[in-house]
């Protein structure tokens, strides 16, 4: 049985999850956290590099979908409609109700879907929670404070399983499903 807080691989930022990457896991839907997953807090507008990942999985056919905690919807909604994506705002993750909620509306099921997010607690036990592949990366805003650092090490028993993981996967030693 894998471990709740273990997410299946670890990278460094969220363009690593290529279309031909995603789809050599079979996977169809991927949701993705907003805030220090692709974007600093208070970030409204999508940087050129986030534009250009979301249209290369669109136009191979991956959906994307943003699944964010953030309770300001004013800012989610602005983002994902520069990107043209939908988003669940006030996701209440790990809770399971709005990610199955989320999978259900592309018709998808927990096996071809993931969840890319920087954040141990919510992102990676909410895709656990649900039976989905769990991606985890670095966080965009780096260890920039006292908070951050402390969040972050806190979470480190987990992320250093998953890095070594994502190492040895890049390394061919191993196959992460
Ligand atoms: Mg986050």
């Amino acid at each position: 049985m894998r471990c709740l807080l273990c997410p299946d691989l670890l990278f460094d930022h969220v363009e690593e999850l290529t279309a031909a990457y995603l789809k050599e896991k079979q996977v169809t839907l991927l949701l993705c956290d907003l805030d220090n997953t692709l974007a600093l807090h208070e970030t409204v507008r999508p940087t050129d590099a986030v534009r250009a990942w979301v249209k290369e999985l669109t136009e191979a056919g991956i959906q994307v979908m943003i699944v964010s905690n953030n309770r300001s919807p004013a800012r989610v909604e602005a983002y994902c409609g520069d990107l043209g994506i939908p988003y669940v705002g006030h996701a209440g993750k790990p809770k399971r109700g709005r990610l199955l909620e989320a999978m259900r509306q592309f018709d998808a099921v927990p096996e071809t879907t993931a969840l890319v997010g920087d954040q141990i607690f919510t992102d990676v036990l909410g895709a656990r929670r649900c039976g989905f592949q769990s991606f985890c990366v670095e966080p965009v805003c780096g260890r920039d404070s006292l908070w951050h650092w402390t969040a972050y090490w806190l979470q480190n028993p987990f992320r250093i399983t998953a890095r070594r993981r994502r190492k040895r996967e890049k390394a061919g030693k191993c196959r992460v499903q």
